[in-house]
């Protein structure tokens, strides 16, 4: 087996593990490739071990990679993990299965726009900033309700939230606010944990983990 689908196998075993003596069902956890800045070579090892779910952090990248391989896998699901400028989100809407990254109002507003546009209504988590970071992206814990509320004005489906936790912060409590925050709001989606802190977010309530270096290797 090549080295890719070794670790998909590796990484899903070690899921189940978690989610077993955490009395999870492992079937709720899902695991995003993360193929942002890997060679197509290993995101084509992971599609043919079966793959379908991947993420990506920069649009014109990932129109790069999968304008041609999603016609040649339609069951496909692109998430959207990085940052979304407002002139992107054509492309965005276009390509992408579901918006992780919402965290502001005026974002909100052109992707609702870009969406009844082209007829095509993706689910969106929001982005919140746990951390408060001055430079990181997401809406602070403080200024989420209004998102939110807004966001369900329009008509925009939100469904989960995600977070990044700080560098320097143990990861298990940035963990636990966004599950506090979305359960208080009635979401059901986190998408939460990398490669080196997704153990600890399975038991803290993550239904998606976000794995990079630990399926692919480190990025070139
Ligand atoms: C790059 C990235 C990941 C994957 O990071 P790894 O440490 O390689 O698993 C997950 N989430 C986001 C938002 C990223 O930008």
């Amino acid at each position: 087996m090549d080295q890719v689908s070794e670790n998909i196998a590796r990484l899903k075993a070690r899921t189940g593990f978690i989610a077993a003596e955490c009395r999870r069902n492992a079937d709720e956890i899902h695991l995003v490739a993360v193929s942002k800045q890997q060679p197509d070579d290993r995101v084509d090892a992971a599609l043919s071990a079966g793959q379908r779910l991947f993420g990506e952090n920069r649009v014109q990248e990932a129109m790069e990679r999968w304008s041609v391989r999603r016609l040649l896998y339609p069951g496909l699901q692109l998430h959207l993990i990085g940052p979304l400028q407002t002139n992107k989100v054509r492309e965005a809407v276009a390509l992408f299965n579901v918006i992780e990254t919402l965290d502001r109002i005026r974002l909100a507003d052109a992707l609702k726009a870009e969406m009844v546009r082209q007829e095509k209504f993706l689910p969106c988590f929001i982005q919140v900033n746990t951390g408060s970071e001055e430079q990181k992206a997401g809406v602070s814990p403080e200024d989420f309700p209004a998102l939110l509320e807004h966001c369900r004005s329009i008509g925009l489906n939100v469904t989960g939230l995600m977070c990044i936790p700080p560098v320097n912060d143990p990861p298990a409590l940035h963990f636990s606010l966004l599950k506090k925050i979305g359960r208080a709001a009635g979401l059901n989606h986190f998408s939460m944990g990398m490669s080196a802190d997704f153990e600890k977010a399975i038991p803290l309530g993550a239904t998606y983990i976000r794995l990079g270096t630990a399926i692919f290797g480190a990025r070139v």
